[in-house]
């Protein structure tokens, strides 16, 4: 078992060495599930500008300690009763995956008089168990969210499959990517494909080939669990 000192030390390591590989165009957001406020500061210390999480309940506990010193986005599933609270802490919602969802999203950011930024999730793989838009569905969820005065679509977000190989996720990363650029190439009113975000930590490499310029990087960062 490794002292406090040394892991927040390896935190320190592993943001600036992946913060100097990444490409200039690329953004990070440190995945911070399970983490502590202490190790996330760390991170943040050491040049993280974004962190994600999956969980309203948990964000909320460490955003009383961390507060706005970094861009906070949902990158869980996130569930309509829980919608108000998230957006008291979010800066963004990068897994909308339903019109449901959305709807409920514009309701709660009219109330709060802003305008929410949000990334579709696409379920790329079309797997039965995951969440996500499904490719062939994509282009009318993105046109009909995209008339929600409260909503401001920033891009796309995909998980991909659970493969042993990362390179096994290449075609799907690929996919998406074409998929992200025809939904540009529609320059839908009120929508700016800005974010591609796709690749974790045993994937990102092969992510940003396909095209990806935001990584979800958890366990590269704060070690495995
Ligand atoms: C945990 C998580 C990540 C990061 O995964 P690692 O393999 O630890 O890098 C990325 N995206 C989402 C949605 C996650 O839940």
């Amino acid at each position: 078992m490794d002292s406090p000192d040394k892991l927040k030390a390896m935190i320190k390591e592993n943001v600036k060495k992946i913060l100097t590989e990444l490409p200039e165009e690329v953004e990070l957001i440190a995945a911070t599930k399970s983490r502590t406020p202490e190790e996330i500061l760390e991170a943040i210390e050491a040049g993280v500008r974004m962190v994600g999480e999956n969980y309203v309940q948990e964000a909320g506990d460490k955003f009383k300690v961390i507060g706005r010193c970094v861009q906070w986005h949902f990158i869980g599933h996130l569930q309509s009763n829980k919608v108000k609270r998230a957006l008291e802490i979010f800066d963004m919602i990068d897994t909308v995956d339903s019109l449901e969802l959305a709807y409920q999203i514009d309701k709660r950011a009219a109330e709060a008089g802003r305008i929410m930024p949000i990334l579709i999730e696409l379920n790329c793989a079309e797997e039965k168990q995951k969440f996500g838009v499904l490719p062939n569905q994509i282009e009318s969820s993105i046109e009909q969210i995209s008339k929600f005065c409260n909503i401001k679509i920033k891009g796309i977000m995909t998980m991909g499959p659970n493969l042993k190989e990362p390179e096994d996720l290449r075609p799907y990363f690929r996919r998406t990517c074409q998929i992200f650029n025809r939904m540009k190439s529609l320059n839908l009113s009120g929508v700016q494909m800005r974010y591609l975000s796709m690749g974790m930590s045993d994937s990102y490499g092969i992510a940003i080939e396909e095209g990806a310029n935001l990584v979800r990087i958890g366990s590269a960062i704060f070690s495995r669990r």
